[in-house]
Parts: structure tokens; C-alpha cells; sequence
């Protein structure tokens, strides 16, 4: 749309100061006054899509409802916001040059030579412009992953000028720096901060909003002498304080005028209300919380953001049902038969994470064992509803060889299978069964009871399925397939009525749970947890 406004954010000094808290932030304030938004997020490195990458790399992959791969910043964009993303939220590196290449070998450039700059940039900016193009939308926010300076991230900041001198009032950057204390100097540092400004710069791109991200607060001066050594005007330097909770930030942002001073940079007014809606009650809860809900996270990634959705899943729904989460990491691959309940006791209620190939899957199919027999509220997603189906096949079955063709390509009780259509797939990117599928719930089970309706979608992200072959035998011994996909027939859901709350699911309800919209079978697990620490 010719008036969509397009703003940029870049990141400067260090990673992980949090770009993609910010930039939620800023789609989440111009949303509460009533604009519509997107925000993409363009990734510098060669990796078509990070559904290849380890999770030790990038963190989580996150999947958007139409089957993209996508970096865990768009699960940020959408607890912020509510919004699906799609595929069009994400573009790497790798999938620009493919995307050239492809035109390049069509004949598509009519025998010219393919560069960088025009060609690269010019596939940039036609995807960074492409969704306020195809939709409406007020704002676009583009969210660049790394820092200013790295060399792979030099075509983006390119094409980010070149917008800027094209849009010209319709474009801004917001940078986001870092301002450290040196303790013994007892010193706030802007240096770091003119430093990054001046790299921008030269690379053709003046910061229009710089926030500083910082462990001390930074005072009014020291935010004048920012703005007056880059070039930024003093009420568009606001900073970003480490905050109890990460959806404090819009409101912090708020208050600085975050929002307001980005309307004005664009000539529009800034006369309205934000609508919090829920958001604020959502936070006072958080604070007023005092007993403590207790998860453990069973799985072999140590590292915080392994799991995000999961944890914020879990953190919304207890936040929602007044309580305080402290989550866990329990190391899968430590869980042996003699420590399972001293690794496991004690918990509310346990996750069964999701994960590939077989290191740590004994101990997930151990943990789920003892759960089963404990009774603890256990919550078993992808990987982790598979390990649930093993251990019910083998322990209850009596299928000691009961395994998943990932793990044992000859076992006779392939529980867990690969899918017809997988068989003959060799390439690894992308083939996955990937984004939302429908399922039916069946009447009175407690899925059916946690979403109070027949039918759903979820997202998935998978290729071994439930092996239907078996599925009279589970039922007739008590696990109940309470999820079938209506098209295929394949199970979604295995529940265990007999416990309190012992439940697989083969997708990812953690990808679509919100603040303003906890998932209903994360609110119904925190409940259950809830109870079992009310009960000890
Ligand atoms: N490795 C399993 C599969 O591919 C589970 C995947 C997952 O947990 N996301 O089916």
C-alpha cells in the first residue's frame, strides 16, 4: 500500500540484548492504538530456513501455521501480538540467494552478471516490502538478526538504506545498543553506543530512535549526550532496563513515549489511547503470584531458549491461574532406572519435550514410565507423546522392542513409524509434516474438555507418526487416542484417563499460546499441576 510505513531494527555492540523483545514491543504498542501491523524478521546467515539447525545454534525452530520454519523471534512477534505469522515473516540469507539463483538459472537477468548489490539488495527489499505490498498494513517492522558490523549482514543494512532513501518519511531505524557499567569505574559507558552508531553510519543509515539496553538506569544527561553525539534527537534515545518479565517491556516503552515519538517521526497523530485490554491484568497477576507452581522440562537441551514456547507456554498459564512458575531443566540423558525418582519427585507435574534423534530418548521413555506409575501430571509433546506411546507399549503392551523407526529401523513394534509419504524423501530442509492440521477431539476426553469444542487445528513438526496398526490394542488396554486427524486418520492426541492428567500430543500446542490467549491444554496441565502441589 502506497502510505504502509516501514520501520527497521537493528542492533549494535552485542547479540542477545534482545531485538526481538523490542521490536514485538514496538508492533505490540502501535497495535494498541489501532493500527495493523506486521513484523518480519530477516536472518543473516546461509541456512535456507533454521529447520536444519541444531538447537544449541539459534535456539528453538518455530513453525508458523502455513509450514515455515522459522527463527524463534516470530514466536515472540505472535505471544506479543496475537498475530499469525506466515512464511513471508522470515528470510534468510540462504533463502535469498536461492531465490536469485533460481532467477538467474531461469534466465530471468538476461545475461547479466549477478551481484550483491543490485541483485541481492534489490531480492532484500523486494521481501522487505513484499507484505505490506500483498496486505494493508500501517506499519511493516523489520527485525535484522545480528549486529552492525558483521560482514553477512552488510547486504541487509544496504538494502535498508537504499529504502530509506526511497521511502524517505514512510521509513526509520530504530537501533538498539548496549550501555555497560564498568563496576570499577563505577561508569556508565556510551562509548560502545557512539561506536555502533558511527559503523551505521558509514554503512549510509542515520538511526532515527536509539534504544539503549542497560543494566543500571541511565540518566536524562547521559541520554542527552547519546543523542547528541548521534545525531538523534533527545526524546527518541529511550532505554530498556532488564524487567522482571519480558512483557513488561511494551509498557516501559510506553512510557518513555516510545510509540508516540515513532508517530510523530511519521507526520501522523498520536492523539489515542493504548488499549492494554487484558495485557496489564495480565502483568499485575505476574506480581501480586506468590506459591509457586513447580515443572520439570525433561529433554536433552540445556539452554534456555531450547524450549521457549514451552516455557512461556507454561509461564502464561500459571501466570493466568495466579501463580508463580519455576521451571526446570531435567537432562534426559541422566535419567536412568535406579535415579528416576529421585530426578523426578517433587515436581507439580512434568513436560516431555520434544526433540530428534536418540540421544536422551531412554530416559524421556523412563521419566514417562515413572509419571505413568506416580501419577504426576505429565504433558508429553511430539518426541515426548511418542516417548509416552513407547513406554506404553512396552511396559503395559508388553512390547519390550516397542520403539520408534527413528530409533530402530527393524524393530517388529514400530509404534511410532514413518509416514508413507516420508519414505522416499532424502532431502532433510523443509519436508517435514509441518504447520496447522486439522483434529477432531473425541467427546468426553479430557482434551475434548480443555479446548470445550470438537475441533481444532494445531501445528506440527514431525515425521514419525502414530502407527494406527496398533491403535486398538493401546485403547483396549487404556490409552485413549483422544485426537484423530479427520483427513488421514492419524492420532494427534493419547491420554491416559485413568491418571489425573497424562497426556501426549504429536504437535506443538506451545507455538500457538498467547498472553492475551493462553493455550487451553497448558492452562488445563498448570491446573492439574496446581492441584497435585496443592495435594502433597
Ligand atoms: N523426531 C520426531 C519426529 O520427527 C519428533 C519431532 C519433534 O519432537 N518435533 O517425528
Amino acid at each position: 500500500m502506497a502510505d504502509t510505513k516501514y520501520i527497521f531494527v537493528t542492533g549494535g555492540v552485542a547479540s542477545s540484548l534482545g531485538k526481538g523483545i523490542i521490536s514485538a514491543s514496538i508492533g505490540k504498542l502501535l497495535q494498541a492504538r489501532g493500527y495493523k501491523i506486521t513484523i518480519q524478521k530477516f536472518d543473516p546467515y546461509i541456512n535456507v530456513d533454521p529447520g536444519t539447525l541444531n538447537p544449541y545454534e539459534h535456539g528453538e525452530c518455530y513453525v508458523t501455521t502455513d509450514g515455515q520454519e522459522t527463527d524463534l523471534d516470530l514466536g515472540h512477534y505472535e505471544r506479543f501480538t496475537d498475530i499469525k505469522t506466515t512464511r513471508d515473516n522470515n528470510y534468510t540469507t540462504g533463502q535469498i540467494y536461492l531465490s536469485v539463483i533460481n532467477k538467474e538459472r531461469r534466465g530471468d537477468f538476461l545475461g547479466k552478471t549477478i551481484q550483491v548489490v543490485p541483485h541481492i539488495t534489490d531480492e532484500i527489499k523486494r521481501s522487505m516490502l513484499y507484505l505490506g505490498r500483498k496486505n494493508h498494513y500501517d506499519f511493516v517492522i523489520s527485525e535484522i538478526g545480528g549486529t552492525v558490523g558483521d560482514i553477512e549482514g552488510t547486504p541487509f543494512l544496504e538494502a535498508i538504506r537504499q529504502l530509506k532513501w526511497e521511502l524517505g518519511r514512510r521509513a526509520l531505524c530504530v537501533h538498539l545498543t548496549y550501555v555497560p557499567y564498568l563496576a570499577a569505574a563505577k561508569e556508565l559507558k556510551t562509548k560502545p553506543t557512539q561506536h555502533s552508531v558511527k559503523e551505521l553510519q558509514s554503512l549510509g543509515i542515520q538511526p532515527d530512535i536509539l534504544v539503549l539496553r542497560a543494566e543500571r538506569d541511565l540518566s536524562q544527561a547521559l541520554r542527552k549526550k547519546v543523542a547528541a553525539f548521534c545525531n538523534v534527537e533527545s526524546d527518541a534515545v529511550v532505554q530498556s532496563l532488564d524487567q522482571p518479565t519480558i512483557y513488561e517491556v511494551p509498557v516501559r516503552m510506553a512510557e518513555q513515549g516510545l510509540d508516540v515519538t515513532i508517530l510523530r517521526k511519521f507526520g501522523m497523530p498520536a492523539d489515542g489511547e493504548i488499549e492494554w485490554g487484558n495485557w496489564k491484568r495480565f502483568l499485575e497477576l505476574r506480581h501480586a503470584a506468590k506459591e509457586v507452581v513447580r515443572i520439570g522440562l525433561v529433554g536433552k537441551y540445556n539452554l534456555q531458549d531450547a524450549y521457549k514456547s514451552i516455557r512461556e507456554s507454561l509461564s502464561q498459564a500459571a501466570t493466568w491461574q495466579e501463580k508463580k512458575l519455576k521451571v526446570d531443566f531435567i537432562n534426559s540423558e541422566k535419567i536412568t532406572q535406579d535415579n528416576a525418582a529421585e530426578m523426578l519427585k517433587g515436581w507439580d507435574g512434568i513436560v516431555i519435550c520434544p526433540g530428534f534423534g536418540s540421544r536422551g530418548i531412554e530416559g524421556k521413555i523412563i521419566a514417562a514410565q515413572y509419571c505413568r506409575e506416580h501419577d504426576v501430571p505429565t504433558f508429553g509433546i511430539c518426541l515426548g507423546m511418542q516417548m509416552i506411546v513407547i513406554e506404553f507399549a512396552r511396559n503395559v503392551l508388553g512390547y519390550r522392542d516397542a520403539n520408534s523407526a527413528e530409533m530402530d529401523t527393524d524393530t517388529k513394534h514400530n509404534v511410532i513409524d514413518l509416514m508413507e509419504e516420508q519414505k522416499n524423501i532424502t532431502n532433510m530442509g523443509g519436508t517435514m509434516r509441518l504447520g496447522a492440521y486439522a483434529c477432531r477431539l473425541k467427546k468426553g476426553t479430557l482434551a475434548y474438555k480443555a479446548y470445550g469444542k470438537q475441533n481444532i487445528e494445531e501445528r506440527h513438526r514431525h515425521r514419525y507418526e502414530f502407527n494406527n496398526a496398533f491403535k486398538d490394542e493401546f485403547e483396549a488396554h487404556g490409552l485413549t487416542c483422544s485426537g484423530i486427524n479427520p483427513d488421514t486418520n492419524l492420532v494427534e492426541i493419547v491420554e491416559d484417563p485413568s491418571k489425573t492428567w497424562y497426556v501426549g500430543t504429536q504437535f506443538h500446542p506451545e507455538y500457538s499460546s498467547t498472553v492475551l490467549h493462553p493455550h487451553p491444554l497448558f492452562m488445563s496441565f498448570i491446573k492439574a499441576a496446581i492441584h497435585q502441589s496443592e495435594n502433597k
